[in-house]
């Protein structure tokens, strides 16, 4: 028996779906934690997926 299911959305081409990272500045706050960024893919812009309007450019043309 088949199952209809919808198929996920395309990973990042650029970060491979691994959209965020968290990147240390360098030294301690004042309270003694770590000083700490999260970076996000610029592609995607952290969602780690493809958008559609980039589907539907590449398929505009044909
Ligand atoms: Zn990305």
């Amino acid at each position: 028996m088949t199952q209809h299911t919808v198929p996920p959305a395309p990973a990042c081409p650029d970060c491979d779906g691994f959209s965020a990272a968290k990147v240390t500045l360098g030294g301690r706050a004042h309270t003694g934690a770590l000083r700490i960024i999260t970076a996000h893919c610029p592609a995607c812009h952290g969602t780690g997926k493809q958008f559609a309007r980039r589907f539907a450019a590449t398929s505009a043309g044909r």
